[in-house]
């Protein structure tokens, strides 16, 4: 049952490049009580990326170490690097009524759906993977190998569509936003416009 009170959890999914951080960003904009949490990860810091905003860039030790203090809510090895949720914000926020949004693998999102089967599941895919294909080249963010990496663990992220609670198909980005909001305002019980 949702305590009233509380905020709730909302994990997105979906293969690299089909626009979950764009999307995300664009939806909480006009709604209240929504942060989006931020991970930690052994990844290489991209040009445009800062440190604290989406990501915390740390090392592969701090990483263990954070998973042997069990500080982490989640965590999983994507491409070669790891990734994880750091637990005490998230554990803060809910409690104080905040909503929180993890935008996280689906190794990590089954851990979740799991040990929190409250949370709310939403996978957000590209209408074919041509388009994911094409989006992840012009967003000219990694390496054509490391593009190559990602399309091959995409078609696997596929199979798991089926554990989320809803799909939201990003081939109109206003549409796809649109839809986004509504299920985030609606499932989050805890706002009003
Ligand atoms: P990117 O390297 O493109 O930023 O992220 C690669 C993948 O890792 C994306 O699918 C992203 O959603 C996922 N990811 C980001 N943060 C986390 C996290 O804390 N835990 C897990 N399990 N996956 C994450």
């Amino acid at each position: 049952m949702i305590n009233k009170h509380k905020g709730r959890l909302f994990v997105i999914s979906g293969p690299s490049g089909a626009g979950k951080s764009t999307l995300i960003n664009d939806a909480i904009k006009s709604l209240k009580k929504f942060h989006v949490s931020v991970s930690v990860t052994t990844r290489p810091r991209r040009k445009n990326e800062i440190e604290g905003k989406k990501y915390r860039f740390i090392t592969e030790e701090e990483f263990d170490s954070m998973i042997n203090q069990s500080m982490l809510l989640e965590y999983a090895e994507y491409c070669g690097y790891k990734y994880g949720t750091p637990k005490m914000f998230v554990e803060k926020e809910i409690e104080n009524g905040n909503n929180i949004i993890l935008e996280i693998e689906v190794q990590g999102a089954m851990q979740v759906k799991k040990f929190m089967p409250e949370a709310y599941m939403i996978f957000i895919i590209t209408p074919s993977m041509h388009v994911l294909k094409e989006r992840l080249h012009k967003r000219n963010t990694e390496e054509p190998h490391i593009i190559e990496k990602r399309l091959v663990t995409a078609n696997s992220e596929l199979d798991y569509q089926k554990y989320y609670d809803c799909i939201i198909v990003n081939n109109d980005y206003n549409e796809a936003l649109l839809n986004l909001r509504y299920i985030l305002k609606m499932q989050a019980k805890n706002i009003k416009d």
